[in-house]
C-alpha cells in the first residue's frame, strides 16, 4: 500500500487551511421530526473529521446533505467552491448543477454497494468511463494504480462475489476516489465487516488522511477515531452538542450526553 507512484489523492486539493466543506445552519426535517437542527460546521483542506454520536443522531443524514443525497430544508452547504442555499425563496438545484456538486465528494457507504457484474477493476474504472467520458486506456491506469493503492492490484480481475468484506470495501474506496474527490465522507465503513477484517479498510482511511485528503468520518471505532481525526464532532437528536480535537471530546468530554455515550465502548 506504500510506495506507490499514484499522484496524491487530492489533485485538486486547496492549500491547507482553507475551507473544503462549510456548512451553516443547517436543517433537514423527515414529516415532522425535526432530524438535523441548525448544524453548523466547517472542515478546513486536508483536514478529518470524526462524526460521533447515538443511531438516530442524524448522522448520515447529515453526510447525504454533504452530497445532497438528502435535500436540505434550510441552511447553506458548500464543498469545495461550490455550493447552495436552501429555505424560503430559494430555488433547488437543477439536475445537472447537481450531478455537478455530487461529484465533489466520494462516499463510502456500510454495504460495498459494488457491481455484481463487474470485475473489481471494472468497477473502479466505471465512475470515469460513464461520467467523465475517460478513454478506456487512462480509465484502466488509474483504476490499477488505485487498486494498487488499496493493496488489491493482485485481484483487479475478480469479481465482487470472490472478495472478502474487507477487499470489496477496499474496491469502494478506489472506486470513489476515481472520480477525484475534492472530499471523501464515510459512513460506518466497517460497520458490516467481521472484526479481523476492520484493520485493513482503517488502514486505507489512514492512509489517505496522511496523503492530504480531506475527510468526514462515521464510525464507533473510538480508538481509531482518536488515531486518525483531527476534530471530533459528537451530535445527538439533531444537534452538535460537542467538538474539537479527540484529547478532548473522546478524552476529556465536557459534556454528560458525551460522556455517556462514550461509556458504552468501555
Ligand atoms: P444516524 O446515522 O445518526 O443513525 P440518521 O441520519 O440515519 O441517523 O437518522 C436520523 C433520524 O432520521 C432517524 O430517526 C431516522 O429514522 C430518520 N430518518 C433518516 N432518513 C429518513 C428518511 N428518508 N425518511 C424518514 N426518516 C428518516
Ligand atoms: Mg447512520
Amino acid at each position: 500500500m506504500s510506495g506507490s507512484t499514484v499522484p496524491p489523492a487530492t489533485p485538486r486539493a486547496a492549500p491547507p487551511g482553507q475551507p473544503k466543506i462549510e456548512v451553516a445552519a443547517l436543517r433537514k426535517s423527515f414529516g415532522d421530526h425535526a432530524v438535523l437542527r441548525d448544524i453548523n460546521f466547517r472542515v478546513d483542506a486536508g483536514q478529518v473529521v470524526v462524526l460521533l454520536g447515538p443511531s438516530g443522531s442524524g448522522k448520515s443524514t447529515l453526510l447525504r446533505c454533504l452530497n445532497l443525497l438528502v435535500v436540505p430544508d434550510g441552511g447553506r452547504v458548500r464543498v469545495g467552491g461550490d455550493g447552495f442555499d436552501f429555505g424560503a425563496g430559494q430555488r433547488l438545484p437543477d439536475r445537472r448543477s447537481l450531478a455537478r456538486f455530487r461529484a465533489n465528494t466520494g462516499m463510502v457507504f456500510q454495504q460495498f454497494n459494488l457491481f455484481p457484474h463487474m470485475t473489481a477493476l471494472e468497477n473502479v474504472m466505471e465512475g470515469p468511463r460513464t461520467v467523465r467520458r475517460t478513454p478506456r486506456a487512462e480509465a484502466e491506469a488509474l483504476a490499477r494504480d488505485l487498486l494498487r493503492r488499496v493493496g488489491l492490484e493482485d485481484r483487479a480481475a475478480e469479481y465482487p462475489s470472490r472478495l472478502s468484506g474487507g477487499q470489496k470495501q477496499r474496491v469502494a474506496i478506489a472506486r470513489a476516489l476515481a472520480m477525484r474527490p475534492e472530499v471523501m465522507l464515510f459512513d460506518e465503513a466497517t460497520s458490516a465487516l467481521d472484526p479481523e477484517l476492520v484493520g485493513e479498510v482503517l488502514a486505507v482511511i489512514q492512509q489517505l488522511a496522511a496523503e492530504g485528503m480531506t475527510m468526514v468520518i462515521v464510525t464507533h471505532e473510538i480508538a481509531f477515531a482518536r488515531d486518525v481525526a483531527d476534530r471530533v464532532v459528537f451530535m445527538r437528536d439533531g444537534v452538535v452538542v460537542e467538538e474539537g480535537p479527540p484529547a478532548q471530546v473522546i478524552d476529556a468530554p465536557q459534556q454528560a450526553a458525551t460522556r455517556s455515550f462514550l461509556s458504552h465502548f468501555h
